[in-house]
């Protein structure tokens, strides 16, 4: 049954990639976003379709719609250190936080769904690896990750005051590493700025010794998994890791992509980055367990899928 769904965040990266599922599956959306990070050239191919609706609006603020709402996905939020640290710090804690309570109210008022994304950075520097649900993380409350962090902290926090004080139907998903087409050439993230580096013949900037891990998950994979978790069985409310268990060093991704790309590119080392965490990967059992769920694209496919996205978007900046 098709159903009315709304996505916060759905000018992004993941969000634009999901309304384009949603929109494809014969559901109604309705995108909301204030597109601090967004691009509406990432909902182009949507915008006219007669079942979406864009709606520019920030989630700091209270939403009024007057449709009926089967689902909200509630992916609003700048998620690239570089977009979150700085200037936007204050306004990433209120979109986390903020936002969250607007959006489970939302939900409240419409009796609907809602799924929350959340991150692998509520385990901050992780003391156990590799990372499963039941840990409780190791976040410093007062770096400058900690806006996202902590942000995203609270969020589950609500998100689980709502389920057990106001009966509110609760997803959550703690999202590691994720990565394809739609990103923004200049988000500043690891695979968007190696490949747009690599593309362009500029050095690789590898930050402090490129020895840290992440496990990187294609879009694709992603996407699937949160409409799973969306329409699994009321009642199971997560947290459920999701992303892709491989794990490879900074150093390791460069490599691939340089070896991929060619070009004239070369390896510099910069600074790291205040609390960057040294290792991630996913237990990804809950996922397989309850949602049936296992990434499919492994790096090498998702890293030429996603290169040959960047070259286009180059060619279509320059
Ligand atoms: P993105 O920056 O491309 O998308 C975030 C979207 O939220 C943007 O369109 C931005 O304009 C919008 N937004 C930010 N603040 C807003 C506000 N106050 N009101 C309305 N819209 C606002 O990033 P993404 O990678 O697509 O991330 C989407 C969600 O998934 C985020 O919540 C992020 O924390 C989460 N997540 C992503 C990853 C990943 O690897 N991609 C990993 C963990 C968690
Ligand atoms: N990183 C890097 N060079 C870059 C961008 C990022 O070496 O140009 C490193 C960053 O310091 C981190 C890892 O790559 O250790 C992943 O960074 P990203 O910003 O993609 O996401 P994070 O997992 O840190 O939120």
């Amino acid at each position: 049954m098709t159903k009315t769904i709304v996505v916060t965040g759905g000018t992004g990266f993941l969000g634009s990639n999901l309304c384009e599922r949603l929109i494809s599956e014969g559901n109604t959306v309705i995108c909301v976003d204030n597109n601090y990070t967004g691009r509406l050239e990432n909902i182009n191919s949507l915008l006219n379709h007669p079942n979406f609706r864009f709606i520019e609006h920030d989630i700091i603020n209270y939403l009024k719609i007057d449709n009926n709402i089967d689902q909200i996905y509630n992916l609003a939020c700048p998620a690239s250190p570089p977009a979150y640290q700085g200037k936007a710090a204050i306004m990433t804690t209120k979109t986390s936080v903020f936002g969250a309570i607007n959006m489970l109210e939302l939900a409240k008022e419409k009796n609907a769904t809602i799924l929350q994304a959340s991150t692998s950075e509520v385990y901050g520097e992780p003391l156990i690896h590799p990372q499963d649900e039941e840990y409780r993380g190791n976040v410093n409350p007062i770096g400058i990750r900690a806006c996202y962090d902590e942000g995203k902290r609270c969020a589950e926090s609500l998100f689980f005051d709502y389920y057990r004080e106001e009966g509110v139907d609760i997803k959550v998903i703690r999202i590691f590493n994720t990565y394809g087409p739609k990103m923004d050439p200049k988000d500043g993230r690891v695979v968007s700025n190696f490949i747009c580096q690599a593309l362009s013949n500029e050095d690789i900037t590898i930050y402090g010794d490129g020895l840290q891990t992440r496990s990187f998950c294609y879009v694709d994979d992603l996407i699937e998994v949160i409409i799973r978790m969306m329409n699994s069985p009321t009642g199971f409310t997560g947290p459920v890791n999701t992303g892709n268990p491989g794990e490879f060093t900074i150093l390791e991704l460069a490599q691939k992509i340089l070896l991929k790309v060619g070009g004239t590119s070369k390896l510099v080392y910069k600074p790291l980055p205040g609390d960057d965490p040294t290792q991630r990967r996913p237990n990804i059992s809950l996922a397989k367990n309850k949602l049936n769920w296992e990434p499919k694209i492994q790096l090498d496919e998702g890293l030429d899928k996603t290169i040959n996205y960047f070259s286009n978007e180059l060619k279509n900046i320059k």
